[in-house]
């Protein structure tokens, strides 16, 4: 015995499986579409060239390795800050706002979390939209903090559901938290549209629920920064006091850097000074102070005006790629005769596609094409290059008529 024997078996992370079964597959022809990771037309990991103009200039400065500040250094904090708000954010002006350098996107999410379950005295419960990305209600669970969820994929037009999260909302009871994918929705590809995020922040402030918007894909969804901000930002002109999570893990492929950040909007200066005492307290016990290197590659390329102008381009072109693989998957299925409608697959957004098919088809596909992806139907459309397009989409054709 040893003094853990009462500790069981946790299940497996299911895309990390996923991945596994992948490597095992010796098939020439395997494709994994599994990865939340984007990859370039070579199927490799893709290193952002203004990334690596940020890191040559790092380089040169010989920075040291002393500890950054509790919350991150604030001439990260600020530009991030003003990447997801807009350089004249109001907000932002009257130091309104607590920013706090995290563990990328899933620190900011597990630190906001915690911090709402020690400090916030409202109503302790979380709507999530159906699905979500997995680790959401994961981090809940963890934290034992309630959890539901209102409608927002339609199945039938693998769309959003307008109407379903309209009324689900309206009956979330006041104070509760709400939270929501600002763009690039995980699993679905599925974002509502302007008009609609107004209807949204609309009902949502009448309803006094307290928004938190998790921005994992900044850029990632249309290529444009600015754009991809538009939910945010349409909540903070409506009045609404948000919490926000970003990651840079994906915009700039940063993934194992961890540089990402939490905002808390609290109104004004002095209340949100009295937050970020308490959330320095948090960090301290928790990991005492964040990882330098990402976030200095992000603080660079934000305030170096020539590497900000390569990082939009860099981001462009990978939202442009994934568009255009979306356009040619969809018209290789289309061209090998298949009767079903994919427009979902050009309508749907970001790094990944809510194909519908269902469990017996992903199986199929993956049994007799070799291609890996998660249950539920989910692709990353990042997996697919101009080299496996054809296959994909001649596998999905044949599995689905
Ligand atoms: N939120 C969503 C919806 C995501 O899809 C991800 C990554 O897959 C994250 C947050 C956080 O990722 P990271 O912790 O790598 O920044």
């Amino acid at each position: 015995s040893t003094w853990w024997s009462s500790v069981s078996m946790g299940p497996p992370d299911v895309i990390l499986g996923i991945t596994e079964a992948y490597k095992r597959d010796t098939d020439p022809k395997k494709v994994n579409l599994g990865v939340g990771a984007y990859r370039d037309d070579e199927g490799k990991p893709f290193i952002l060239p203004s990334v690596r103009q940020a890191e040559e200039r790092l380089h040169c400065k010989m920075l040291n390795h002393e500890y950054a500040p509790i919350g991150g250094e604030a001439g990260y904090t600020d530009l991030v800050a003003q990447l997801a708000f807009g350089e004249d954010s109001p907000v932002l002006k009257e130091k309104s706002n607590c920013t706090v350098q995290t563990l990328s996107g899933t620190g900011a999410l597990r630190l906001g979390l915690e911090f709402i379950t020690k400090h916030y005295n409202q109503t302790k419960e979380i709507w999530m939209p159906s699905p979500t990305w997995g680790n959401h209600p994961q981090i809940c669970n963890t934290l034992n903090l309630p959890h539901k969820q209102y409608r927002y994929y339609d199945k039938k037009t693998h769309g959003f559901d307008l109407c379903g999260a309209m009324e689900d909302i309206s009956k979330i009871p006041a104070g509760s938290i709400i939270l929501l994918h600002a763009c690039a929705h995980n699993p679905t590809g599925v974002d509502p549209k302007k008009e609609e995020w107004i209807q949204l922040s609309q009902v949502i402030k009448d309803k006094k629920i307290f928004p938190f918007f998790d921005m994992a894909y900044q850029g990632f969804a249309t290529g444009s920064v600015d754009n991809d901000a538009f939910a945010v930002r349409q909540f903070v002109n409506d009045g609404h006091q948000v919490m926000l999570a970003q990651s840079f893990a994906k915009n700039m492929g940063l993934y194992g850097e961890r540089a990402g950040a939490l905002t808390f909007l609290c109104g004004d200066a002095e209340s949100a000074a009295k937050v970020m005492s308490q959330v320095k307290i948090m960090i301290r016990t928790m990991y005492s102070n964040p990882p330098l290197y990402g976030a200095r590659i992000v603080q660079e390329i934000l305030s170096v005006p020539e590497l900000k102008q390569q990082w939009l381009a860099d981001v462009k072109s990978m939202a442009d790629r994934i568009i255009s693989m979306r356009q040619q998957l969809r018209a290789g299925i289309e061209g090998a005769g298949n009767k079903q409608n994919w427009q979902h697959i050009t309508d749907q957004i970001g790094m990944f596609c809510y194909t519908g098919l269902n469990a017996d088809q992903v199986a199929k596909l993956t049994k007799d094409h070799h291609i890996y992806l998660t249950k539920d139907g989910r692709i990353s459309v990042a997996g697919i290059s101009s080299k496996n397009v054809n296959y994909v989409a001649e596998a999905m054709h044949k599995v689905t008529s």
